[in-house]
């Protein structure tokens, strides 16, 4: 029996779906913890690219049980589509994709709302993919959402849509264009009966999985510097990314998880506004942004791109008590002269070695850097440890002392066996959080 937690150490976009599928070689269940559908996780094997939103990136191995947690928020139209397209690539989802009774649901005024809030008519704007993400976890916060399970009856389903329908013409004007509630109703109630059949209570799921020694993993999206808590707030998603929202987010204790698994690029890349202290511009940051093709698998959007920041992760290690990282597209790296790693930040004059709370400080922060020689090789076909060029495994050594957490997997392509694993005993530091 195990259960491990898959965080994004980073700004999201790490490489977290490759990762999932490759670990859920040996994990019977995969649950997603937080989030909606603006994640975008991108697997590749053989010739087949799948791109997952909502349905855990586990449902790509046959024999895996997927859940969606209570911590996710979902958009029926965008379930459906997924399963739709899973189906005709050839995987089967029926009978092991499964979907928590109390996640809640984006509705179409939750989008409204979003739209609404992104044309700067309620304050500055933060850059997110205007699917209603946002407004339906404030929703839930302030007890007004429409959770799956009271989808399912008729009753508490119309009694909810409408007094949301209420508050959405307050907040955009009464003469907007807002679909039908009539509509949207007739919508629902089509979707609550093809729901159904998926509905369970995802905690008493896993509680059982983990009464019968199965292996689980819990699946994050987003990253730790997107968390509402942790992140770099308000520049942030609404939901709870790190480790600790994983256990919120299915209902799991934190004293059932055996492992903290943090993925994180070689490099740093951030999408939508926010510091981001290692930021490069220029041509170095359009070669890293080609090279790493950093454009967002779900809006398009180019990412903003930097040096791996050993400041942040250093904070990612801490607030998920990392036990391991692992690092990916090392590969991107392959054609630079020289690679440089943040190890700390000037804040007006002081070194800084942890990352401040305050914006201001955030935004002030000048990263310091420790410039290494770049291998100038390709690394995508290493599998071993030894077949990594030397300067790139002094690189990557260097980064787990900043992290203060073992590397134990490189990924060096986004195949399934593009990957370097590497011994617990050729070295390793103390893991943090232990
Ligand atoms: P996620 O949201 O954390 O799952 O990350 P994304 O799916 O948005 O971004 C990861 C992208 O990088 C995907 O297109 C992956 O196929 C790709 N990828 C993952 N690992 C590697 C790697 O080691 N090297 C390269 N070149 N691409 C990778």
């Amino acid at each position: 029996m195990s259960v491990r937690i898959i965080v994004g150490a980073q700004w999201g976009d790490e490489g977290k779906g490759k990762i999932v599928d490759l670990l859920s070689h040996d994990a019977d269940v995969v649950a997603r913890y937080q989030g909606g559908p603006n994640a975008g996780h991108t697997v590749c094997y053989g010739d087949k690219s799948f791109v997952l939103h909502l349905i855990p990136s586990g449902i790509l191995r046959p024999g895996t049980t997927c859940y969606i947690g209570n911590g996710v928020v979902i958009d029926l139209t965008a379930l459906e589509e997924e399963r739709s397209a899973l189906t005709r690539q050839g995987i089967g989802v029926d009978g092991r994709l499964f979907v928590s009774g109390s996640a809640h649901l984006i509705l179409p005024d939750h989008r409204l709302a979003e739209r609404h809030n992104e044309s700067g008519a309620t304050g500055p704007t933060i850059g997110t993919t205007g699917r209603g993400i946002g407004p339906a976890y404030t929703d839930k916060a302030s007890r007004m959402g429409l959770r799956v399970a009271d989808l399912l009856d008729p009753e508490i389903r119309e009694e909810r849509v409408r007094m949301l329908r209420e508050r959405t013409l307050r907040l955009v004007g009464r003469d907007a264009p807002v679909e039908p509630i009539e509509r949207v109703l007739e919508g629902l109630a089509r979707d609550a009966e093809r729901l159904r059949p998926m509905v369970v209570n995802v905690s008493l799921a896993i509680a059982s999985a983990i009464h019968d020694r199965k292996r689980i993993l819990l699946e994050g999206a987003q990253g730790t510097h997107l968390d509402l808590d942790h992140g770099t707030y308000p520049f942030v998603t609404s939901s709870s990314a790190v480790a600790g929202g994983a256990c919120t987010g299915v209902g799991v204790g934190p004293t059932l998880i055996d492992e903290v698994i943090g993925v994180a690029k070689a490099y740093a890349t951030r999408v939508g506004n926010g510091p981001f202290p290692s930021e490069l511009s220029g041509e170095l940051a359009e070669q890293l942004r080609e090279e790493g093709n950093e454009y967002g698998a779900t809006t398009g959007r180019p990412r903003r791109c930097g040096w791996f920041d050993a400041v942040a992760i250093r904070h990612a290690a801490r607030v998920n008590g990392l036990t391991q990282l692992v690092i990916t597209k090392l590969d991107v790296l392959d054609g630079l002269p020289e690679i440089s790693v943040v190890t700390a930040y000037s804040i007006n004059g002081r070194r800084i070695q942890e990352m401040p709370e305050s914006l201001a400080e955030l935004n002030a922060a000048e990263p310091i850097l420790e410039t290494f020689p770049g291998w100038r090789a390709p690394t995508g076909a290493a599998r071993q440890w030894d077949d990594l060029p030397r300067e790139a495994r002094r690189y990557l050594d260097r980064l787990e002392e900043l992290a203060r957490v073992p590397i134990r997997l490189v990924s060096v392509g986004s195949g399934r066996d593009e990957n370097v694993r590497r011994h617990a005993n050729l070295r390793s530091t103390e893991a943090v959080g232990r």
